[in-house]
Parts: C-alpha cells; sequence; structure tokens
C-alpha cells in the first residue's frame, strides 16, 4: 500500500514537470512568427511515415541507421513492458499481465522484450565505442563543447543501466517463478506461486548463474531492480526535455511540417512585396508606417531575420528537434573546406538563443527584451557568407530540418536592412542596378562577344 502511495506520487510528480517543461518549449516555439503550414495533408503524413517511422534517410549510413532503429524499435515495444510496471505501481499487482495473458503469450512477449532490450543495449554500446573511442569526426566541431558531448553520453549509459536493471529484475524474478511452491510460500511471497514457468526468460536467463535460491534475498533483488528501472525512466523523462534527445517526440510533427516544396526554391518575403507594392501605389502616404498585415498584432515582419522573434515557429521547431548528429556539417562543403560555417551550429544556436529569450521573457513579461539576437551573439557574418546555399546540409539531415532557411533569412536581413553585404555581391549589386547584368559590362556591348 505504502509503495503504491510513493509510486504513485513520483508518477504524478514526473508528470507534472514534464508537462510544466513542454509547456516551456512550446511558448519557446511560439515566439516565432507564424505561418500557416496546413497545406498538403496525405503528402505531410506520408513524409511522415517515411522519415520519422519509417527512418528512410538515417539507413543512408547504415551502421548508425540499423543501430538506431533497434533503439527506435526497442525503446517503442519495450514500453508495454513498461506500461506493466506502470499498472503494477499504481494498483500494487505484480506482472498484471501474466494474468490477462496466460502463462505460454506473456512468456513469449517477455522472451521478445528481452531480445529487443538486448538490441538496444548493444546499439548503445557501439555508439558510446564510436563517440569516445572512434572519435568520429562528426562528432566534434567548435560547437560540440562539453555539455553536448555529455548529454549524448549520460543518455547512452542510462540506456544500458535501464537494459541491466531490466534484466536482472526478470532474472530474478523468473529464478523465484522456478522455486518450488511450498519454498516461495513459506517466505510469504504466495502471491508468486501464481506465476509459473519451465524455464528461464530468453535472455536474462544468462543472469541467473549468480542469483541465490533463497526467495526473500530473490525479492528484494527484483524490489530494487524494479525501482531502479522505474526511477531511471521517470530521471529519463524529466531529463529527455532539455536535451537534444528531445527528438524522439519532435522528429514526428517536424516530420510533418516538412517543406514540400523543391529544395532550391526561395520562397519570396512578404515584407518586400508589402514594400513594392506601397512604393507603387500612388494613393498611400510614403511617410506613414507600415501597417500590420491582416491577422496580425506585432509590428510587421522585418526584412530577413535578427533574432529569433523574426524566425517561423516551424524553424524554431526544427531547432529544438536537431538531434546533434553533425550529419548535415559532415556534408557541408563550406565546413569541408576550413571555413567557419557548420549547419548544427546554426541549429543548436537557433535553439539556445530561444531558450535564453524564452527564460528572459518569462522571468520578465512578454514584451521584455534582453538586448542581445541570433544574429552576431551566436551567428556571425562570416559563418552566414560561407554559405554557398548548396542545399548539402537540408538533404543530410534525417529528420527534414532546414539550416538554409534560417541562414537566408540571416543573410537577407544583413543585406536589405543593414546594407552589410561582402564586397563582391555589392559590386554584382550595383552591375545588376546598371547594367541589368551581374558582369560590369554595358548592355551594349553584350554581344561583342561574337566579333571575337
Ligand atoms: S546549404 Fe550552406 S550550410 Fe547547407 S551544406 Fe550547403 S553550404 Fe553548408
Ligand atoms: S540539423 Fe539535422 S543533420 Fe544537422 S545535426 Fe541537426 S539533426 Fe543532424
Amino acid at each position: 500500500m505504502i509503495s503504491s502511495i510513493i509510486f504513485t506520487v513520483l508518477l504524478l510528480a514526473t508528470a507534472v514537470i514534464f508537462a510544466r517543461r513542454i509547456g516551456e518549449i512550446r511558448a519557446n516555439i511560439n515566439l516565432g512568427r507564424d505561418q500557416d503550414i496546413s497545406d498538403n495533408k496525405s503528402e505531410r503524413w506520408k513524409t511522415m511515415a517515411r522519415v520519422a517511422l519509417g527512418q528512410s534517410k538515417m539507413v543512408t549510413r547504415p551502421l548508425a541507421g540499423f543501430m538506431h532503429i533497434f533503439i527506435y524499435v526497442g525503446f517503442v515495444l519495450i514500453n508495454i513492458e513498461v506500461l506493466e510496471i506502470l499498472i503494477d505501481g499504481i494498483f500494487g499487482t505484480h506482472r498484471l499481465f501474466y494474468s490477462v495473458l496466460g502463462s505460454e503469450v506473456y512468456y513469449t512477449f517477455i522472451g521478445i522484450f528481452e531480445i529487443l532490450a538486448l538490441l538496444v543495449l548493444i546499439a548503445c554500446v557501439v555508439f558510446l565505442v564510436r563517440r569516445n573511442i572512434g572519435k568520429l569526426k562528426r562528432f566534434s566541431g567548435t560547437e560540440m563543447t562539453s555539455w553536448p558531448k555529455s548529454d549524448a553520453n549520460i543518455i547512452l549509459i542510462v540506456e544500458i543501466l535501464l537494459m541491466l536493471a531490466l534484466f536482472q529484475m526478470n532474472a530474478a524474478d523468473s529464478v523465484l517463478f522456478m522455486l518450488n511452491d511450498t519454498i516461495v510460500a513459506a517466505a510469504g511471497l504466495d502471491h508468486y506461486t501464481e506465476i509459473r514457468f519451465d524455464s528461464w526468460f530468453w535472455v536474462s536467463g544468462f543472469f541467473t548463474g549468480y542469483l541465490p535460491n533463497d526467495p526473500t534475498t530473490l525479492f528484494y533483488i527484483e524490489r530494487a531492480c524494479w525501482w531502479f528501472h522505474i526511477l531511471g525512466i521517470f530521471g529519463f523523462l524529466i531529463y529527455i526535455p532539455y536535451s537534444k534527445h528531445f527528438h524522439i517526440f519532435l522528429a514526428f510533427p517536424n516530420t510533418y511540417y516538412s517543406r514540400l516544396e523543391p529544395a532550391g526554391e526561395f520562397n519570396n518575403l512578404e515584407s518586400v512585396k508589402k514594400e513594392v507594392e506601397l512604393m507603387m501605389d500612388p494613393n498611400q502616404d510614403p511617410f506613414a508606417a507600415p501597417a500590420p498585415a491582416e491577422g496580425e498584432t506585432t509590428a510587421p515582419q522585418r526584412f530577413g531575420a535578427k533574432d529569433v522573434t523574426d524566425l517561423s515557429w516551424k524553424q524554431l521547431m526544427d531547432a529544438y528537434t536537431c538531434t546533434e548528429c553533425g550529419r548535415c556539417t559532415s556534408e557541408c562543403p563550406a565546413n569541408q573546406t576550413g571555413k567557419l560555417l557548420s549547419p548544427r551550429k546554426i541549429m543548436m544556436d537557433t535553439r539556445d538563443r530561444v531558450e535564453e529569450l524564452g527564460k528572459h521573457k518569462r522571468a520578465n513579461g512578454a514584451e521584455a527584451k534582453d538586448g542581445k539576437a541570433l544574429l552576431n551573439d551566436y551567428i556571425s557574418p562570416e559563418e552566414l557568407w560561407a554559405c554557398t546555399t548548396c542545399n548539402a546540409c537540408v538533404q543530410a539531415c534525417p529528420v527534414n530540418i532546414n539550416p538554409l532557411s534560417i541562414i537566408v533569412d540571416l543573410r537577407r536581413f544583413l543585406v536589405m536592412e543593414e546594407s552589410k553585404a561582402p564586397n563582391e555581391l555589392n559590386m554584382m549589386f550595383t552591375n545588376v542596378e546598371n547594367n541589368g547584368a551581374p558582369w560590369q559590362f554595358a548592355q551594349a556591348d553584350r554581344l561583342n562577344w561574337k566579333d571575337e
């Protein structure tokens, strides 16, 4: 009874902390501009099924892809066993699904879960080795400071410990289930005599060798592992929304709202279009402040983006979905040729900045400004101008994140609001303005080449 109460209180506390953090992230994402992405629903469902559910972009790198699929499938299916643990914890039952499914089905299910748990364990060990001993290049970089590195290791280690606790819990239980009924009942564990198996569980059977035959000791070992396992899961749930592993939730909506237009197509800025329309309309007062667009309550949109509030909610959701895998950076030609640019850093900076601004607003009111901006305080013009707009990062991202759209919006601000384009571009702009072409030749000389 006491244990059920403690369990329920801990479960509720975890749910409250988790929900509070989700509320913060939601509010932070809503700091972004509104963007209507309600078109093409069937195409969007298909994209989500293919990319998030089917992990189609993960397997382009087979080792990481298949190991990730083990963790993903294991994580989803093992949750059925976690569901049983939750029900047992609340109602004080023990292996409730045994009485529902019957001995054979239950035994088979636990066996399958154990095989999945073993695959998760192997995948986590491989990932740990690759990160820390293999020193894969894409896991390094200026943005991969001690926190992102520890974040990845913490989750992998916790997952390994959780799987080991699961095996040990099942191992202790299966020994108990095979002991003589009279011995078990004599130890005051009558309810254990209701569950009987003929052999060890498929994987945890290998963890039984050093276990004693004393029912009381087995009971305490099982309870210790049970509590460790479930408290680890509660801790995991509280930790995940602060970690890059939040992608396990956001990968689905983020791929649903993927950009469906051709990769090379650029959007026209509504704010620029309005400005041009204003200039062309002789009835407009050229000195009047621009009116907010229909449905807009805030100041009119800037030309491009200076801070996270100028980006759309989808671009901010991208930032929270980033897994920091570095596939984008490893494919980036600018990064490969030693430039300062790393698309992963663009996403991490965007997330760090929106977190910072969100915290500031929660503490000081929705209108409060902190005097900082994404541009310059986090991302430098040098990084932005190194981008070739090739889209390789977008193509490589396993969860359809678009770092290029943020780069382009920040560059648009530099050019259109601050006139801070690099000299080479300024020359090209002047040529387009004067000559109708990017080159330094007058229009009249265009056909001179035929006389050569
Ligand atoms: S679009 Fe820019 S950031 Fe992305 S891979 Fe190409 S050069 Fe790198
Ligand atoms: S943007 Fe995509 S590819 Fe790049 S680090 Fe994030 S998840 Fe990986």
